[in-house]
């Protein structure tokens, strides 16, 4: 039987906690969900500001489908791209303070691609530890070296960025850790950039509408957009130079992060996008093949996803309202047995250790009606399996404090 050796994998992946199932949902995505009949309070999408069932982007789907109908039917470079994608890719780029963007149909697709068409033999990849799997199998696809740093250790980055003499340099990184809910030194990176003549990928997936002035991701958090004020210490005037050499001097540090952020987590519908100088854009157009050799998404997603952006931009009263979600929760776990991971993002882990009782804890949890996603290596480094609490501008105060005390009468 072919299939023995498989079964037997699984059996002893089951044996170690480490099994993977998936949980049906027959309600929209919501902090109230229903999954095999059952009533649940979740605490596990990334649908950050709770625009994944919005009445105006459900609206906007149906007018779009009435315009474009549902398929677009080939690849952008065929006769797959709408001028629904052209506006969006510019309505992106604008507000990300790029001059251009490229709209991909997932931030997988956009990973492998920007890396494969970005670097090759001959080339260095320079890897946080904890970046996102997406990412790393974006750097094995592209055959450029890999090197990859411990997270978040620059002085490390710094060394092993030294050692590399020729061929482009590419440093790649979650902007907000996706498992850990901290942020990349993006500032110390771009430092590091323009010191040893490196590009900057950065994946804000849990970023972008989030963070920063009017949720324009994590560049802006930082003030280190195109079009935006510099903030960062790293990025001050020269000495003896004037105002629009300072404004040069920026611009040139800032064409090198190529941006990528996803569609599907805050802005609450699906895809990507990469925002870059027009080169970038031009060589991803000709060289990325998860870009070139696929179906263009649905013009009708990119009608939904121009409302999506209208509603992240003004979506001040949201982010402020998880802030203090964030304030909340963090507050009512802060003496538990199990260590809140650092963190002040929407992402909010729960470190327990162990694959068994991390997965004890999330079934208990689901005994009293609440949804909390168990992660388990090799998601994450053996030894930290955690509860991945993520929180969402929909939950309200209440459904926070439901979750605060049934972690509490676990704890006992
Ligand atoms: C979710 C995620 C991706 C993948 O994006 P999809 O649009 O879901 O394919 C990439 N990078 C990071 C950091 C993510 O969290």
């Amino acid at each position: 039987m072919p299939f023995t050796e498989l079964q037997n994998e699984l059996d002893a992946r089951a044996a170690q906690g480490l099994l993977r199932t998936r949980r049906t949902l027959e309600s929209p995505q919501s902090p109230h969900i229903i999954v095999d009949g059952k009533p649940y309070l979740a605490f596990c999408s990334n649908d950050y500001l709770g625009l994944a069932n919005h009445p105006q982007l459900v609206a906007a789907l149906q007018q779009g489908a009435q315009q474009w109908g549902v398929g677009a039917g080939a690849a952008h470079l065929v006769s797959g791209h709408f001028s629904a994608h052209q506006q969006l890719e510019q309505e992106l780029a604008a507000f990300v303070g790029k001059p251009a963007a490229l709209l991909f149909s997932t931030g997988y697709m956009a990973n492998l691609g920007v890396v494969q068409a970005l670097v090759g033999k001959g080339d260095t990849v320079f890897a946080d530890k904890l970046n996102h799997a997406s990412l790393n199998d974006a750097m094995l696809l592209s055959r450029a070296a890999i090197k990859r740093y411990r997270h978040g250790d620059m002085a490390q980055l710094e060394q092993l960025l030294g050692q590399v003499k020729d061929g482009r340099k590419l440093i790649i990184t979650d902007a907000v850790f996706s498992m850990d809910g901290d942020i990349a030194p993006l500032p110390e990176l771009l430092a590091l950039c323009e010191k040893h003549d490196a590009w900057l990928y950065v994946d804000d997936a849990h970023g972008f509408g989030v963070l920063g002035e009017q949720g324009r991701g994590s560049l802006a958090h930082f003030g280190i957009l195109s079009g935006g004020h510099a903030r960062s210490p790293l990025l001050n005037p020269l000495p003896h130079a004037g105002e629009e050499a300072n404004e040069s001097l920026r611009a040139f540090h800032v064409n090198r992060i190529i941006y990528m952020a996803t569609l599907g987590k805050a802005a609450g519908v699906s895809g990507a996008f990469v925002a870059a100088e027009p080169a970038v854009i031009e060589t991803l157009i000709n060289h990325a093949h998860s870009y070139v050799y696929t179906t263009a998404a649905p013009p009708a997603l990119s009608v939904t996803l121009s409302q999506s952006l209208q509603l992240i931009s003004q979506g001040d009263e949201l982010r402020a309202h998880l802030k203090q979600l964030i304030t909340q929760l963090r507050g009512g776990l802060s003496d538990l047995p199990w260590r809140l991971m650092p963190s002040d993002t929407a992402i909010q882990p729960l470190l327990v250790g162990d694959n068994q009782a991390v997965l004890e804890l999330s079934n208990a949890l689901r005994e009293r009606g609440i949804w909390v996603a168990a992660i388990r290596p090799p998601t994450v480094p053996q030894g930290t399996a955690r509860l991945r609490i993520t929180l969402s501008a929909a939950h309200s105060t209440a459904n926070v404090a439901q979750l605060i005390g049934a972690l509490h009468e676990l704890a006992c």
